[in-house]
C-alpha cells in the first residue's frame, strides 16, 4: 500500500520545497520506493534533485490535463530509490486548463492512481497558494505536512489553513489528515523561536515533530548542486535533522 503526503502550506519561503527533496531522498535511502511530486511551476523540487529544468519535455502538467500518461513522464532521479514527476514554468497555465476540465479538483488523484501503486510512499511539493494545483494536492493526498517556520509571522495564515483542509476533508476528501507540523529554519538562540514552537504545540497537539530543521547555510547551498543536502553534506546539522525528522514520519505510520 502507498501512501501519499502532501507538503502544504500556502506562504512561500517556508521550507515546503527543502523537506519534500529531503523527506523524500531521505525515505528512499531507508528503502522505500518513493516518488516525488512537483507541482509547483517554479520546479524547484525539480532542480533540487538534479533534474535541469529547461530539459524536461512534459512535466506534471501533462499527466494533469491527459496529454501523457504519469509513467512515461516519471523520471528516475540518481537518488536511492527516488523517482520524479518534474514541473516547469509549463504548470504555471495548468490552473487554466485544469480549471475547464470536469472534476477539477481530482485530475492529479486519477491520473497518478495506477503508478502510485508500485510506490511507498509519494511526497508532493506544492505551490505557495490556495488555488487549483494545491487543492489537487490535497485531494490526491492521505495525509499533509505543514513546514512552518519559526517566527512570529508563522502563526498568520494558520487559519486559513486549516479552513482550507476543513473544506477539502468535507467536499473532496474525507480520509485527509493532518500528518504533522514540521518547525524549519529552527535558531535555538532566539528565544522567538521556542515562544512559536510552544504557541504551535498547543494549536496542535500532538502533531509538531520532536525535530526541528536549524537553520543552516548548506540547506541554500545544495540545491545549486541539484542534490538533497542529505546527500550534498551528509554529516551536517540539517542533514542529520532531516533523517531524524524522516524517522520520526516513519515510527508513526
Ligand atoms: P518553499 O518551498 O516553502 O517556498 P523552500 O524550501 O524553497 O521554501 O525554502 C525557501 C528558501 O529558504 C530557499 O532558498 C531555501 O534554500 C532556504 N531554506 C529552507 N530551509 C532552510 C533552512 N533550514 N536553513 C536555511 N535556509 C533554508
Ligand atoms: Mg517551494
Amino acid at each position: 500500500m502507498s501512501k501519499t503526503v502532501a507538503i502544504f502550506n500556502q506562504k512561500g519561503g517556508v521550507g515546503k520545497t527543502t523537506t519534500c527533496v529531503n523527506m523524500a531522498a531521505g525515505l528512499g535511502q531507508k528503502g522505500y520506493k518513493t516518488l516525488l511530486i512537483d507541482i509547483d511551476p517554479q520546479g524547484n523540487s525539480t532542480s533540487g534533485v538534479g533534474i535541469d529544468k529547461s530539459e524536461v519535455e512534459f512535466s506534471t502538467y501533462d499527466v494533469m490535463i491527459g496529454e501523457q500518461t504519469a509513467r512515461s513522464v516519471m523520471i528516475e532521479t540518481e537518488f536511492k530509490n527516488l523517482y520524479l514527476l518534474p514541473a516547469n514554468m509549463n504548470l504555471a497555465g495548468a490552473e487554466v486548463e485544469i480549471a475547464e476540465l470536469e472534476n477539477r479538483n481530482s485530475v492529479l488523484k486519477r491520473s497518478i492512481a495506477t503508478l502510485i501503486m508500485e510506490f511507498d510512499y509519494v511526497i508532493i511539493d506544492c505551490p505557495p497558494s490556495l488555488g487549483l494545483l494545491s487543492i489537487n494536492a490535497l485531494v490526491a493526498a492521505d495525509t499533509l505536512i505543514v513546514p512552518l517556520q519559526c517566527e512570529y509571522y508563522a502563526l498568520e495564515g494558520l487559519s486559513q489553513l486549516i479552513s482550507t483542509v476543513r473544506t477539502i476533508k468535507q467536499h473532496y476528501n474525507e480520509h485527509l489528515e493532518l500528518e504533522g507540523v514540521l518547525f524549519t529554519m529552527y535558531d535555538g538562540r532566539l528565544k522567538l523561536n521556542q515562544m512559536v514552537i510552544d504557541e504551535v504545540s498547543q494549536y496542535f497537539p500532538g502533531k509538531p515533530y520532536k525535530t526541528a530543521i536549524p537553520r543552516s547555510v548548506k540547506i541554500a547551498e545544495a540545491p545549486s548542486f541539484g542534490k538533497p543536502v542529505i546527500y550534498y553534506e551528509k554529516y551536517s546539522k540539517p542533514s542529520f535533522a532531516y533523517k531524524k525528522f524522516v524517522e520520526e514520519f516513519l515510527k508513526n505510520q
